[in-house]
């Protein structure tokens, strides 16, 4: 077995169907009387829903996340921490919703409480964004990892199959950079190959059916899977790209994920051939790369660059900004081969 490090913050994990009722309960656990609510504007009524269950130790709601935390609305956010005395953050909506109240904790040291309603997987994480005269920055720190985490599927019922399905994607992608990380660890690939395993057999039961609250407890089930990975073991190609297609040329965040992912998978094929098994055999798939791109297919999701609003001009500078101070990836990355990968993912050709 290989040599690994084993680096695992602790969280506290609620999960179940109808667990938004233990919200108060939590907040108390953590000694806090003041809690602040962050959401988005489209999500409010899950803010509000929050601060029923809180009760009097609900001191006000900020209902103004966006995606990608702009710094103004992370300092307005901040004000209205400071201004209502809050000793607590309760962040619950998606990854935008999740980020801002990252951004809060990064300057206050509040424990955040984040109750997910996407599959992103933010709310297991120590990484953090934020963007700033159009630019995302983004950094790692322990301060910004949610103290607790409730999970509750009902949360996702009103998730359309437009977003459920890249959004599940996104875990996915999560899950298969985590088996071919470089700091990878046996207990990290046994939560990737699970989560794999979950997203790809309720993924096609959701899109079908939003309300099966079996498949969307399974669903969420992987997306915390696939946030633990990511919290924990590095990201290589994929998230680069990702990160230089939605930063550069303001992508889709989970959209870019799913149509990046079987392209990637294949550019890593040959370097990375124990990772390949494990996805293959989680998605019930002779090949990683082909059964990630009949997966999208199947659940309806993009399959090409092209449909969510990449420039064919833009390939050029992705390739060369994705080849600027590339992550670690198990096959050496060159332009070249990047340049191609792009190419077949604009184009959505499946990956033979
Ligand atoms: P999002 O939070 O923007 O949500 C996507 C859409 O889904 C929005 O329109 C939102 O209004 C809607 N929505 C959310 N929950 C819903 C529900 N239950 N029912 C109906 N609609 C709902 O997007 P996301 O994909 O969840 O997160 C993407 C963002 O999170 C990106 O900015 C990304 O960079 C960040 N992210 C960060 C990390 C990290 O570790 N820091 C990890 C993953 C994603």
């Amino acid at each position: 077995m290989r040599p690994f490090v084993y680096d695992h913050p602790a969280q506290r994990v609620i999960f179940g169907i109808g667990s938004i009722k233990q919200l108060a309960d939590e907040v108390r656990r953590l000694g806090a009387s003041r809690v602040l609510i962050v959401s988005t504007p489209a999500e409010r009524r899950f803010a509000d829903e929050a601060a029923r269950q809180l009760g009097p130790v609900a001191a006000g709601i900020f209902a103004e996340a966006v995606m990608h935390v702009p710094i103004e609305t992370a300092r307005a956010a901040r004000k209205r921490a400071l201004e209502l005395e809050a000793d607590c953050c309760v962040s619950i909506g998606g990854g935008s919703t999740t980020g801002l109240g990252k951004a809060i904790a990064l300057e206050s040291d509040l424990p955040i409480v984040a109750v997910p309603t996407t599959y992103a997987g933010s709310e297991m994480t120590p990484i953090y964004g934020l963007t700033e005269s159009g630019i995302k920055t983004t950094g790692r720190d322990r301060r910004v990892l949610p103290a607790t985490v409730l999970y509750d599927p009902e949360l996702t019922l009103s998730l359309p199959p437009g977003i459920s399905g890249p959004s599940g994607m996104n875990a996915i992608a999560h899950c298969v950079e985590g088996l071919y990380a470089e700091n990878a660890n046996p207990v990290i690939n046994l939560m990737a190959a699970e989560g794999i395993r979950a997203l790809a057999r309720s993924l096609p039961i959701v899109v079908r059916q939003p309300d099966n609250l079996e498949a969307r407890s399974d669903a969420l089930y992987g997306a915390w899977l696939g946030g633990t990975v990511l919290g924990t073991v590095g990201m290589a190609i994929h998230h680069k790209l990702c990160h230089v297609l939605g930063g550069s040329f303001n992508l889709p965040h989970a959209e870019v994920h799913t149509v990046i992912l079987p392209h990637a998978t294949a550019f890593n094929r040959e370097a990375a051939p124990e990772a390949m098994r494990l996805i293959a055999d989680a998605l019930g798939a002779s090949d990683a790369a082909e059964g990630l791109y009949d997966l999208a297919v199947k659940i309806g999701a993009p399959t090409t660059l092209k449909e969510i609003g990449m420039p064919e001009d833009g390939l050029d500078r992705a390739a060369s900004l994705a080849t600027t101070n590339p992550y670690y990836n198990p096959r050496p990355v060159d332009l070249a081969g990047v340049r191609r990968l792009l190419q077949d993912a604009y184009e959505g050709r499946r990956p033979a």
